[in-house]
């Protein structure tokens, strides 16, 4: 057995709920797939829970291949975090491209429950804590979304329900669906980093009214934000695989100067420039969470550093801001 070290991690309330988040929770879009090794992907994993981390984030899609990376996290629960269900915190989403045909993706009832229990197949489990509709879908009324959310709980598949990539007047709309039929609706799951920073044109204050609480994904921009790219593209990074998002072309002159301005000022604070990245955004009181993901345990080891920072003070924060906006 496991003994968390849960008087060292940051634990946050998740909006206006009875349920709090470690500051840092781990995500496992990428490194969990059939393409990772399994021993990485478990030692990343034990080493999160016995700092603290009790949230652990999936989705149907992860991998690659799609469906891997709940596979592999269903091992993980067997073999090495068996005897530990109650204390962790375990999500899952559906809204992209999951299997062939017309009913395999976007936002129905049909999609989300079937998706639902093919999650819990793969994991091994009886429910998850957290069941996100993934993104909006303009093609199904939102009224069947939230009810098959509403179904999850009500069959008792999910404890709480989600929604990410959901902007401001869509979450007020879905909260007022939600809450009309009784939902238990915890938390939203937005982009956010210094690279990335549209929540704060609204979401956020819709959130913090609201009393949602708010997980943050990609904080790294998915690694940009760290010491990863400050000499280039190494060849095992993320930029350098051929499948995922973050293609090397992301990685301009103009960027890599950017961020070597940015990593000297986190070098000012006695913090690398992910953790500065990470206290940047746990400096947003509406933020509950940031949802990291790492390759390697020392990646996971730095960014629990982050915790035991310095606040951002205004000036630091002005400096930011310049080199954010190359001025
Ligand atoms: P990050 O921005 O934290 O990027 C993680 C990657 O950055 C790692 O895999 C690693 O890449 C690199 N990295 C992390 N820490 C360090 C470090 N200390 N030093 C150097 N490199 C580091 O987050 P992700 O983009 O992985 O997203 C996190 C989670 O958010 C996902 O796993 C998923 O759960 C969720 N998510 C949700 C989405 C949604 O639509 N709701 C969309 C995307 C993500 P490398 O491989 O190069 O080592």
């Amino acid at each position: 057995m496991i003994a968390p070290d849960y008087a060292g991690m940051v634990y946050r309330r998740c909006g206006r709920s009875g349920i709090v988040l470690p500051a840092l929770s781990l995500g496992l879009w990428h490194n969990f797939g059939s393409v990772d090794p399994l021993e990485t992907a478990r030692a990343v994993a034990r080493r999160a829970f016995e700092a603290g981390i009790t949230h652990f984030d999936l989705a149907n899609n992860y991998g690659p291949e799609p469906g891997t990376a709940e596979e592999t996290f269903g091992r993980i629960l067997r073999l090495d975090l068996a005897g530990h269900r109650d204390e962790l915190l375990v999500s899952t989403k559906a809204g992209y491209l999951m299997w062939p045909g017309p009913y395999g993706d976007g936002g129905s009832r049909k999609y989300l429950l079937a998706s639902l229990d093919q999650s819990l197949r793969r994991m091994g489990l009886d429910y998850v804590d957290i069941f996100y509709h993934h993104r909006p879908d303009p093609s199904t009324p939102l009224e069947e979304s939230m009810l098959a959310l509403d179904q999850a709980v009500r069959l008792g598949k999910a404890l709480y329900v989600g929604l990410s990539n959901y902007p401001p007047e869509l979450v007020r709309s879905a909260l007022t669906i939600l809450r009309s039929l009784g939902t238990p609706v915890l938390i939203h799951q937005p982009k956010y980093s210094m690279l990335v920073r549209e929540p704060e044109a609204g979401l956020l204050r819709v959130l913090e009214e609201e009393g949602l609480g708010c997980i943050v994904f990609s904080p790294l921009a998915q690694g940009l934000l760290s010491g990863r790219y400050l000499e280039g593209t190494p060849a095992d990074s993320r930029a350098a695989k051929p499948w995922g998002f973050l293609q090397e072309s992301a990685v301009t002159p103009e960027r890599v100067a950017q961020l070597r301005a940015l990593n000297e000022l986190a070098r000012a604070r006695g913090q690398t420039l992910a953790q500065m990245a990470l206290t940047w955004v746990l400096r947003q009181s509406a933020v509950t969470s940031a949802l990291v993901g790492a390759s390697r345990v020392a990646q996971l080891e730095e960014n629990l550093g982050a915790l035991k920072g310095a606040p951002l003070a205004e000036d630091e924060l002005g400096r930011i801001d310049r080199v954010l906006a190359g001025t």
